[in-house]
């Protein structure tokens, strides 16, 4: 397994580490299998999706805030991020792709991002091929 060390620079941001992750893929020498691609975090999360058309993310993270917004008077957890929480398991902690040929096989358009949901914070993600 192998570690990536993602520095975020707001509360809320879609980080794209697709090339970073191909890199690991690429380094392992692996031809063929499933990469796990999974972030240790609990305000945090990863996807897939559009990397072509930056308003998807915007749009995405619009709509994720409207489903569970900062403040809300319901909220118990002390620490003030329920949100975060709340986002994390909605879009979940990990992604699995396809290897063939030593590299990531996509649908067009797509991209793997490091959901951001409490920074600016450094995240983890860990990065492992199954053969
Ligand atoms: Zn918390």
């Amino acid at each position: 397994m192998k570690e990536l060390v993602v520095k975020t620079s707001s509360q809320t941001e879609f980080v794209e580490i697709t090339e970073r992750v191909q890199r690991v893929v690429g380094e392992s020498g692996v031809e063929g299998g499933v990469c796990m691609v999974f972030v240790p975090h609990t305000t945090a999360g990863i996807t897939i999706n559009e990397n072509a058309d930056p308003d998807v993310v915007s749009d995405m993270i619009y709509a994720l805030d409207k489903a569970a917004p900062w403040k809300d008077s319901h909220y118990r957890h002390g620490e003030g991020n329920t949100a975060a929480h709340v986002k994390s398991s909605m879009i979940g902690h990990s992604a699995q792709v396809f290897v063939r040929d030593g590299k990531l096989q996509f649908g067009t358009w797509q991209g793997i991002f490091l959901c951001e949901f409490d920074g600016p914070r450094t995240r983890k993600v860990w990065v492992s091929i199954l053969k």
